[in-house]
């Protein structure tokens, strides 16, 4: 499975869950990707 996003980018507002550890992340509309706040991995999928 690909990641959609990755820490820095600004997604849009939504849950994303990390591509390492599954742990979940909301963000607003206009809020940085930050990084995984478990694994500090920086890539993500939509949820
Ligand atoms: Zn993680």
């Amino acid at each position: 499975m690909s990641c959609d996003c990755c820490t820095g980018e600004k997604p849009g507002a939504g849950s994303y869950s990390c591509c390492n550890c599954g742990q979940r992340v909301d963000i607003g509309k206009n809020d940085k990707m930050p990084p995984c706040p478990r694994c500090n991995n920086t890539t993500f999928k939509k949820a």
